[in-house]
């Protein structure tokens, strides 16, 4: 059952189930057991769906490859994750879920995953970013390293004035890594007092006035 069910502990011990397909959550602990899961899994219309959807896949793709298909398992989650993501990295614009054509190459691909409106795109998009952040600050938190941070100057078509700060540190694998930690539009004039400011504002953001008076080791 648990292909269509993830647990939700308290602590260690098991107490509900919530199906990967429709979201709903069932009682299933040990005194009560999971029949009212596998009822569930009876009559799950999300969970009839993807079967009847992997079932055309296999039939489809039986001829050229009749493992390919076996260990796939769709995950709703997984797939917002990866729409996230894929606006993020092609900078595409949000408003990409709304477009007739994606949503009907969507729905090509998997006739049960559920599109959402470009404002909770918009904010998802916005989630993830502060969940990286908060990663990252947590990274350079525990570093025992100290960084170094490089400021540069980037002008728009608009003939904007933006200002990057990224942040390299040697990881406690010795791997250098290179981290943007920083983009704003930058007031005129681009002067030392000013760049400092900014500068400061970053360091404040990442709490990182710390690192740089710490004593040398
Ligand atoms: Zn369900």
């Amino acid at each position: 059952m648990w292909n269509d069910f993830d647990p939700i502990y308290d602590g260690n011990k098991l107490m509900e189930a919530k199906c990967k397909h429709c979201k709903r959550v069932f009682v299933a602990a040990r005194e009560v057991g999971t029949s009212s899961c596998l009822r569930h899994m009876l009559v799950c219309e999300e969970r009839a769906k993807t079967y009847e959807f992997l079932d055309s896949m296999k039939s489809t793709m039986s001829q050229s490859d009749p493992n390919s298909s076996e260990k796939w398992m769709y995950d709703s989650d997984r797939a917002h994750f990866e729409l996230v993501r894929m606006i993020v990295l092609h900078e595409l614009p949000f408003r990409i879920v709304e477009y007739q054509g994606f949503k009907k190459f969507v729905h090509s691909l998997n006739p049960a995953f559920q599109l959402v409106s470009r404002t909770t795109i918009r904010l998802d998009c916005i989630n993830m970013f502060v969940q990286h952040k908060v990663t990252l600050q947590d990274v350079l938190q525990k570093l025992d390293s100290r960084v170094s941070l490089t400021l540069d100057m980037w002008t728009s078509r608009q003939v904007m004035s933006y200002m990057c700060i990224t942040c390299h540190f040697i990881d406690e694998k010795w791997k250098l890594r290179k981290k943007v930690i920083w983009f704003s539009e930058a007031d005129t004039p681009h002067d030392g007092t000013n760049l400092f400011n900014i500068m400061l504002d970053c360091m404040e953001d990442w709490s990182l006035q710390k690192k740089r008076f710490s004593p040398l080791r």
